[in-house]
């Protein structure tokens, strides 16, 4: 049987039979991968306790055809403190579930796993509303689903920019209004972030604004995916 290493982020797990659990890992090297943790129920399991969603670990995997099987696991980051505060806990987890829609099975993404990590460790001590809003659009960039902010679709304008297509990720200017509303504060925050200036645009964004481009980079990547996002969308909010 051949072994593989590599290192990875549980993204979640789930029971198999009485003993066994199965979990879904986001690898640096090879992508997403399932595998069982056998007998990582029972009490005395050292496996157990390390597959917890957030868990970043050190991994060596039986290759199967379908299913591979865990052999050792090692922790590199227990993510700890990211469980500490039902705030982060929840950002945490809505920046896992995009990151699992986007990556991909058996198919390496470094770029978005190594931002994965980093995002994991500013999290705990940013308090920012902008923090995951910010996070998703640089993993949409780095995917190649980059929204185009500086000319209105229709006519090419760059002034007077008034709205934003969300299934398309264009700007639209004053004089053909559609899409959703969307103002200069707002649209300078996106600018900046996918400008690489996140930190400064955290530090300036007031709390408005940064709910709106909540709602425009949520509904721009569910749009993208096809899919809804239940993490950042609590309770069924829109
Ligand atoms: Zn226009």
């Amino acid at each position: 049987m051949t072994l593989l290493r590599d290192q990875a982020i549980v993204i979640r797990s789930w029971k198999l039979g009485e003993a066994d659990r199965i979990v879904s890992l986001f690898s640096r090297e090879h992508g997403k991968l399932r595998a069982v943790a056998k007998g990582s129920r029972r009490l005395k399991s050292r496996v157990g306790a390390r597959i917890e969603p957030l868990v970043v670990l050190n991994i060596q995997l039986w290759l199967g055809r379908d299913l591979h099987v865990i052999s050792q696991v090692e922790t590199i980051e227990s993510n700890f403190e990211l469980r500490r505060d039902l705030t982060v806990i929840q950002r945490a987890m809505s920046i896992l579930e995009l990151v699992d829609r986007l990556a991909h099975d058996d198919h390496e993404d470094p770029p978005l796993y190594d931002a994965t990590i980093r995002a994991f460790r500013s999290l705990a001590s940013s308090n920012s509303p902008l923090f995951v809003p910010a996070f998703y659009l640089r993993a949409m960039q780095l995917e190649g689903f980059q929204p185009s902010l500086d000319r209105c679709r229709d006519c090419g304008a760059t002034e007077g920019i008034t709205g934003f297509d969300v299934r398309s990720g264009d700007v639209i200017c004053r004089d053909h209004p559609s899409g959703l509303d969307v103002s200069p504060g707002v649209l300078s925050a996106m600018r900046g972030v996918l400008g690489g200036r996140t930190s400064q645009v955290l530090a300036e964004t007031s709390p408005q604004d940064a709910a709106r481009v909540e709602t425009l980079v949520v509904g721009f990547c569910e749009s993208m995916i096809e899919r809804r996002l239940r993490a950042i969308r609590p309770m069924g909010g829109n």
